[in-house]
């Protein structure tokens, strides 16, 4: 399972030669192991790393099981660098070429998937998990004492009687459920710091939910990202769809947020942003860029200059810079993603946006 120590690995392994970053959607739903192949060899076709690739295909004739929904590949075979991770979330399938590993999609999934400590509480106790990169990493539980129910009605229907023997009764019940609550909730801060829990996720009913959530030191309470009705037994299967639904929603958000904050930059002056193809090509014949935002599944022609390499959309007869010729390139993004990788910029691929569609659908940040 992917840490944060490798992916601090990763971020600062560097070297002369090219590193390949192999991302590969192996999600069933895209079909089976054939399938990932052919889409494997289409990837990495115009990849001229030998070795490289004679690791990767290695790994998966050798090591890879085929049972997650995507695989992350890092391979520098000059400086025997290989690394490879399993991953139980799908990824958009991407290959790049540059003198380090492309992680922005590893860290992308960590943001959105990363470190979630869920409890399932009831009167009782809880069932307390932590979940990372959509995989179930520890669980735990704590069980206070028991709640005597009477025979009409659980024990939240007692709270309000006040005397006789039933409100005798009705009191120890609600002593006993505060003093489950709190001891559940400051074992569960245990567990979640111990597991360096970073959001919180809770389920039960609403007022056994908002109950926890109130023995929870102020600290906490603003890690929790989201409740929701669950039964404390409910199963691995129910509570793990439950936490990819809410991962998935998050990581709309950061790309959401994302687009948003690119048209925002480009329009505000001193811009440290642009929008539009030709104005991103620009910058990527600069080197300026420092991170291209585009859509999923972007496909447009333009032009290179045979000679110096310079890309655009709007060719004169000759280009401006060296005299040389343009030739036609039937589909830019590919070169334009070497090309930013090659600079040391970042990619990153965001889901279609309406947003975004007047710009074009790409645009970038910028170095300077
Ligand atoms: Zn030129």
């Amino acid at each position: 399972m992917l840490t944060d120590k490798d992916l601090r690995e990763l971020s600062e392994f560097s070297a002369p030669q090219p590193v390949l970053s192999l991302y590969l959607n192996t999600d069933p739903s895209e079909g089976n192991a054939d399938a990932y192949r052919l889409r494997l060899r289409n990837l990495l076709k115009n990849i001229d790393l030998p070795d490289d690739l004679l690791a990767v295909e290695r790994y998966f004739n050798l090591e890879y099981d085929w049972t997650g929904r995507g695989v992350a590949i890092f391979s520098c075979a000059p400086q025997g660098f290989f690394r490879a991770y399993p991953l139980a979330l799908p990824v958009r399938n991407m290959v790049y070429k540059g003198n380090r590993p492309s992680v922005r999609i590893l860290r992308d999934l960590m943001d959105s998937y990363g470190h979630y400590g869920v409890a399932l509480v009831d009167k009782q106790g809880a069932r307390l998990f932590i979940f990372h990169m959509g995989e179930l990493f520890e669980q735990d539980g704590f069980l206070g004492d028991e709640v005597r129910r009477t025979k009409h009605g659980g024990a939240s229907a007692m709270p309000g009687a006040r005397s006789g023997a039933a409100g005798r009764v009705g009191k120890k019940v609600e002593e006993v459920v505060e003093r489950n609550m709190k001891d559940t909730a400051a074992y569960a801060v245990d567990f979640f710091s111990n597991h360096h829990a970073r959001r919180l996720l809770i389920g039960g009913t609403e007022e056994n939910v908002n109950a926890f959530r109130q023995m929870l030191p102020k600290a906490w309470q603003s890690l929790v990202l989201a409740t929701f009705p669950m039964s404390v037994t409910a199963s691995h299967g129910e509570l793990i769809e439950k936490v990819l639904e809410i991962g998935d929603m998050a990581d709309g958000r950061r790309e959401k947020n994302l687009v948003r904050d690119l048209l925002t930059t480009a329009s505000s002056s001193g811009s440290r942003a642009v929008v539009g193809l030709e104005p991103t090509l620009q910058a990527v014949n600069d080197s300026r860029v420092e991170t291209v935002v585009l859509t999923d599944g972007f496909r447009h022609p333009a032009y290179q200059c045979a000679q110096c390499a310079r890309l655009t959309v709007l060719p004169s007869q000759v280009c401006k810079y060296c005299g040389g010729k343009y030739h036609e390139l039937p589909e830019v993004r590919d070169v334009l993603i070497t090309e930013v990788i090659r600079a040391g910029g970042d990619v990153e691929v965001v889901a279609a946006d309406p947003a975004f569609d007047d710009s074009g659908n790409i645009g970038a940040y910028l170095r300077y």
